[in-house]
């Protein structure tokens, strides 16, 4: 059994211990010492890491009761070794992971849900709540779970049998716990069984902040950060905040404002374009079908290029296709890309699906369709608009 000192004192960042043993396992070294100052992952908090001697500890396990540290030098058992913990690591750890206690309280007693799943990574902490709430609860929890940091009330470190346990007013009750457990506890706050680190005080959290909540199966998944984390968020949103203002030239409160506004006005920008571009294509048509090239099955050929997106594209074609005994071939350049589409007027007679295999070799692009509909598209090339007439060329026969 390692003597897992962090158990007892949360705060001690080193201590001296003695390998107990050192096997390999892939490109990595499992170690285990008589005791640690490195918490292992469990119990929902994410695993320490650290130093022993000069060697990286990037993550350690317990099993059986043996606290296995994953290194990237070996040791000889029996030797004598410093144990370094990772400070800030540990810090950010006890926040997220005393933060969602408390923040569980919160829900608890001020909105009468329970946490009945609770998910930490290296970027985000999730609880699951067992009830549907409004965002007024999730302000009054969060405001709740805030006094309780300010309060800065002592996080006590207890040992209960299972049989006592019913003395206590605990908001999670886990029956199937047995034997001496340890239990957490804020006076007249938050009390649980648990096997993480805990900051000493309730101070040391820093904040809480909830970043958004959804439903989530009968009730709803709220994600939150706390300390430090909780701070760079803010930073973060803040500055974009900001900079989002000064692009509008509003103050940050009235953005949202601003941008639906803006909204609106592209919106409306966007149909009376498409309306302009529709009047254009109208009048264009006559024109492109006089300048069309006879084949020899006598129908005329109208190879056409223009720069324009795919709604647009699909509108031109439209209106083409209503011309009698004409094949379309309609190149546009999109962005970064060049797309073809082949169409047949009424009465004409083609292949389109031969002329997209055509147009995919001149292109070197990908595509297919049917006999009256084809389409296939390119990377975008300087040349296009020759490729372009190679095509016609070829259609023409
Ligand atoms: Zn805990």
């Amino acid at each position: 059994m390692t003597e897992k000192l962090f158990e007892n004192d949360s705060m001690l960042k080193t201590c001296t211990a003695m390998v107990v043993s050192c096997l390999p396992k892939d490109d990595k070294y499992l170690v285990v010492l008589n005791r640690t100052v490195i918490f292992p992952e469990g119990g929902g908090q994410l695993s320490d890491t650290g130093m022993i001697d000069d060697a990286k500890v990037s993550y350690a396990a317990e099993v059986n009761g043996e606290v296995i540290h994953y290194t990237n030098k070996s040791f000889i058992a029996g030797s004598q070794v410093t144990v370094t913990l990772d400070w800030n690591v540990r810090l950010d750890h006890m926040q997220q992971h005393c933060g969602e206690h408390i923040l569980s309280y919160a829900f608890w007693k001020e909105c009468g849900a329970n946490n009945i799943g609770f998910h930490m990574n290296n970027d985000v902490v999730t609880i699951d709540l067992d009830k549907e709430l409004t965002e007024k609860d999730m302000l009054k929890a969060e405001n709740f779970a805030n006094a309780e940091i300010w309060a800065d009330k002592p996080v006590h470190i207890n040992y209960l049998q299972d049989t006592e346990l019913t003395k206590l007013n605990m908001r999670k009750k886990n029956e199937k716990l047995h034997g001496l457990l340890r239990i957490v506890s804020i006076p007249e706050g938050d009390i649980c069984t648990c096997c993480g680190t805990h900051p000493t005080s309730t101070g040391m959290i820093g904040m809480i902040k909830i970043l958004r909540f959804e439903k989530h199966k009968s009730g709803v998944r709220v994600e939150f950060n706390c300390g430090l984390r909780a701070l760079r968020d803010m930073q973060i949103r803040n500055s974009t905040l900001v900079a989002t203002g000064n692009l509008l030239s509003v103050k940050v409160e009235e953005v949202p404002l601003a941008v639906a506004k803006l909204k609106e006005e592209v919106l409306d920008l966007v149909s009376k374009v498409k309306a302009r571009t529709m009047e254009l294509f109208t009048a264009k048509v006559p024109q492109l079908l006089q300048e069309a090239e006879t084949a020899a099955k006598g129908c005329k050929i109208l190879c056409i290029a223009e720069s324009c997106d795919a709604k647009e594209a699909k509108a031109l074609m439209q209106l083409l296709t209503a011309q009698p005994q004409v094949i379309i071939a309609l190149v546009y350049q999109s962005g970064n890309r060049v797309n073809y589409q082949f169409g047949l007027g009424e009465g004409a007679q083609g292949n389109c699906k031969d002329y997209c295999v055509a147009a995919n070799k001149i292109f070197g692009g990908k595509g297919g369709g049917n006999a009256t509909f084809a389409q296939g598209g390119a990377p975008y090339s300087e040349d296009w608009q020759a490729k372009k007439d190679k095509l016609k060329a070829l259609m023409l026969g």
